[in-house]
């Protein structure tokens, strides 16, 4: 319960509608995409960096959690208000505040969806290519927040490698400017990518300038029909050592392919174990040079068939059949447990036989997909969370598929961040010495524990329900 002086002021700070106490309006904002929740005791919508800065402080005087979020699709329980307090709604901080041809970069506030910056700067002939398959929703903010990847960062690198300088609110509600307009610059500690992934734990992102590039001219599309999961594997790794590198290189298993063609019905056989969707571009005449290797490399691994998208709308066609791989396996069972287990490129085939050998073990239905290239794999378990028995095997299956992923090299997230979700898992990845570390650096900016407490560092164990 939010004290009514608070309330009050809160009021005072950003108008009576902007705050939101109504239980149907709360339980909106309850959850994200893990499908756990929890309703916050109230809602607050900011227009404005100064906004955010007064609720900061009027929250912590008062000892009042604070909840940052933009479109809630993460997938690791991240925006949930897990120990109660007042989530900060930031979708309505959307403005485009500069496109800047001449430097190539971009001025947004947090709440620009990804989408609608790419359509912007696109228009005036540059390219941002961080492009996570919820680009249609996800805010610049939380994608920033999560160090977000996508389908495209194979090649062209994930959200914090497009990230020159950030205005954050602090926990103690001062306003910090990070970075510079300089696309170069090295001074003392790079402050900037503290705040990248740090998961709204250490600051609210108010202002993001990002670095633009230049599209390429060019690009090809193929899908390539495997009969074995493991050559699929062996053919990510082949073309790399080739030295292809592919912008898009995408994996799909398949309990996967026949979930996305019965929903999307776009002729994919539904009888191959698996599919990769890969994407090249780059100057006509190389993209023409790197797409015959490329064949050659495929069909000696032993692909079944390839074929090529004849036109930009059948291409599009197939990236957006590859995005909707989450949510159409999401149709098939009551609960979706989606895990991000990232291993290095090499290891990718061993990594898919053991979700397979797994998947026997536990007697569960994982689809798995994921970006191939960068040994990110998002095996997605299916099951019915009202079914004890089957929820025991799922903790056992995770556990299983973390543990072989870090054993291999990799880690515990490649793109979805810690959250709630991993943050039990964090000691085993960064082993005592990181985790203190960790600690440390949210203790010296947030001394309180008042903003998005007990998510990454996971200072106290956190129940959930599922929705
Ligand atoms: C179908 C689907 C496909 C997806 N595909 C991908 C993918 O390919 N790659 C990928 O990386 N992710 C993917 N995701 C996960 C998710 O979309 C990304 O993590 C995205 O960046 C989250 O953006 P959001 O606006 O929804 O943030 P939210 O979910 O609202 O918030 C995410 C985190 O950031 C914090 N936060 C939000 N805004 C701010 C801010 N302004 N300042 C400080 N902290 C903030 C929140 O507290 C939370 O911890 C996918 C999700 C779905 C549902």
């Amino acid at each position: 319960m939010i004290d009514k002086n608070i309330i009050t002021e809160l009021e005072n700070i950003v108008g009576k509608s902007n705050v939101l106490t109504d239980p149907s309006d709360l339980m909106l904002y309850s959850y994200d995409a893990t499908q756990f929740y929890r309703v916050p005791d109230l809602v607050v919508v900011v227009h404005n960096s100064d906004e955010v800065s007064k609720i900061v402080k009027l929250t912590r005087k008062n000892n009042v959690n604070l909840y940052p979020r933009g479109s809630g699709t993460n997938l690791s329980g991240g925006s949930i208000p897990a120990d109660g307090g007042i989530v900060i709604e930031l979708n309505r901080l959307n403005k485009i505040l500069d496109i800047d041809v001449q430097n190539r970069i971009a001025v947004v506030e947090p709440g620009v969806v990804a989408a609608t910056l790419d359509a912007e700067v696109s228009k005036k002939g540059l390219f941002y290519p961080p492009d996570p398959g919820s680009i249609a929703v996800a805010t610049i903010g939380g994608c920033v927040a999560e160090g977000a990847g996508g389908l495209r960062a194979l090649k062209y690198g994930t959200t914090k490698d497009y990230i020159i300088g950030l205005e954050v609110v602090l926990p103690n509600g001062d306003i910090l400017q990070t970075g510079s307009l300089a696309l170069r610059g090295s001074p003392g500690f790079d402050l900037t990518h503290l705040f990248v992934g740090s998961e709204g734990t250490l600051g609210i992102i108010t202002k993001i300038a990002v670095r633009l590039i230049y599209p390429a001219k060019a690009r090809k599309t193929f899908l390539i029909m495997y009969d074995s999961v493991g050559l699929a594997g062996t053919a990510v790794a082949k073309i790399i050592e080739n030295k292809i590198i592919p912008s898009t290189m995408e994996f799909l298993d398949k309990i996967t392919i026949n979930a996305v063609e019965d929903f999307k019905k776009i002729g994919l056989p539904r009888d191959i174990e698996a599919l990769l969707l890969i994407e090249i571009d780059g100057e006509a005449e190389d993209v023409e040079a790197s797409a015959k290797i490329l064949e050659d490399v495929c069909m000696k691994v032993g692909a079944r068939s390839i074929s090529v998208a004849k036109d930009d709308a059948q291409r599009l066609d197939l990236m957006e059949a590859r995005r909707s791989a989450l949510p159409v396996l999401a149709r098939l069972k009551p609960t979706t447990i989606l895990e991000d287990a990232t291993v290095p490129r090499s290891k990718v085939p061993e990594m898919l036989e053991k979700i397979h050998d797994i998947q026997g073990k536990y007697d569960l239905m994982i689809g798995s997909f994921g970006h191939a290239g960068d040994g990110n794999l998002h095996p997605t378990i299916l099951v019915d969370r009202r079914n004890k028995e089957e929820m025991k095997k799922v903790d056992m299956a995770i556990k299983e598929i973390f543990d072989y992923c870090i054993d291999l090299g990799g880690t515990l997230t490649g793109e979805h961040g810690i959250g709630i979700v991993k943050a039990p898992f964090m000691e085993k990845e960064f082993k005592k010495e990181g985790l203190s570390l960790f600690r440390d650096i949210k203790k010296a900016l947030d001394p309180d524990n008042k903003l998005n407490p007990n998510k990454v560092v996971g200072a106290k164990e956190v129940h959930l329900d599922y929705i």
